[in-house]
């Protein structure tokens, strides 16, 4: 890795100025954690002029409570994510996902908003220059030819953040703010299919908030798959959230991530509400998951196990969700 290069830090005192510095700054970029961001800049993935530091505003670095649910600021950090005791009561896969990400050291400055903006992964492009100087580069950066797929037009580096998943399946909603004020918009809908842009923030907006509503009729889980236990991305994470309705299934919502360039809920789940969970609902849930997963090879490990592995993931969460509920 190459040494940071020199960059002028700004430690603005509101999400306003944030915004406002990051538009006064052609080259600038924010950082919460730094945990993805300063390895990447070693790498030379970026070159960022200025560097915007979210860890000195108040209205990010909070958890508030409403009687429709938590209003968590994109500087909280994962650790503190992980053990607050409303999220583990009521949004446990939101613990568990925040809880999977990377090791201790790392959830101690992580942040939620880092987090789900997180770049797209790839075993070509998360490399050193020398590396990637060897290999005359890729689309994502400096390149005109995907490694992965060498007569795609588009990347396919994998989104591999653990909590996107989680905030899916409960329908949390994100708070943006940009130059034309703030917006939200439901967290699936803060991303796109596309590795080299995954993020549909316009370049002028910084994530807030995410808002996520309570809802005790649904119990959640997260699980992931990974190479170390200890301390990895996923090579595929699945969150599940379910509603039991007496012997049937009330309802059934199932998000992926690591398998495509954004986390995605799996459609076609509807069709087993109001039935048993029973092999028939299981097959169903294993063919939804697998029809939308979309691994290439951007991994050391095979696109094939990563599309095998998920729907396995899926089934044996939605089963431990079924019989606990
Ligand atoms: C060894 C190692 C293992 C890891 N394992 C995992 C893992 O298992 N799972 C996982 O999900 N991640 C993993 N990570 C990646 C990273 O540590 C986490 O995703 C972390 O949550 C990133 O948060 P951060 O606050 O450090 O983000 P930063 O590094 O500060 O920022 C990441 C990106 O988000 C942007 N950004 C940050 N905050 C905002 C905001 N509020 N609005 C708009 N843009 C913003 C930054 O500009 C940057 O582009 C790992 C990293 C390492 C080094
Ligand atoms: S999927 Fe292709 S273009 Fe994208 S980072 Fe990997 S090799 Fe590069």
């Amino acid at each position: 890795m190459n040494a940071l290069p020199d960059f002028r830090l700004f430690r603005p005192a509101s999400a306003g100025e944030a915004v406002r510095l990051n538009t006064a700054h052609a080259s600038s970029r924010f950082i919460a954690g730094g945990t993805d961001l300063l390895p990447n800049i070693r790498r030379g993935l970026f070159n960022p002029a200025v560097l915007i530091d979210l860890g000195g505003i108040p209205e990010m670095a909070t958890i508030t409570e409403s009687a429709d649910g938590l209003r968590i600021g994109a500087g909280v950090t994962l650790a503190k994510l992980a053990v607050d005791p409303r999220v583990v009561a009521r949004l446990p896969a939101l613990a568990q996902a925040a809880l999977a990400v990377a090791g201790p050291t790392h959830r101690q400055s992580a942040t939620l908003g880092g987090n789900l903006c997180l770049d797209t992964r790839c075993r070509y492009y998360n490399q050193s220059e020398f590396w990637r100087d060897s290999i005359h580069h890729c689309l994502k950066l400096d390149g005109d030819t995907c490694r992965v797929a060498v007569k795609s037009k588009r990347c396919y580096a994998a989104f591999s953040g653990d909590v996107a998943p989680a905030l899916i399946v409960l329908g949390a909603e994100v708070e943006v703010l940009g130059e034309k004020g703030a917006r939200r918009l439901a967290i699936a809908d803060l991303y796109a299919d596309d590795g080299m842009a995954w993020l549909t923030l316009k370049p002028d907006e910084l994530l807030v908030a995410v808002h996520v509503p309570f809802d005790d009729a649904w119990t959640s889980a997260y699980e992931k798959m990974r190479i170390r236990g200890s301390i990895d991305f996923p090579l595929a994470g699945v969150s599940v959230a379910l509603r039991r309705d007496g012997a049937n299934i009330g309802g059934l919502r199932i998000a992926c991530t690591g398998v495509a360039s954004r986390p995605f809920a799996v459609d076609g789940l509807d069709v087993i509400a109001g039935k048993l969970f029973d092999a028939a609902a299981q097959t169903i849930v294993a063919e939804c998951v697998d029809l939308a997963n979309r691994s290439m090879k951007t991994t050391l490990v095979d696109a094939l196990f990563r599309r095998n592995v998920t729907p396995v993931l899926a089934r044996r969460l939605a089963q431990r969700l079924w019989n606990g509920a």
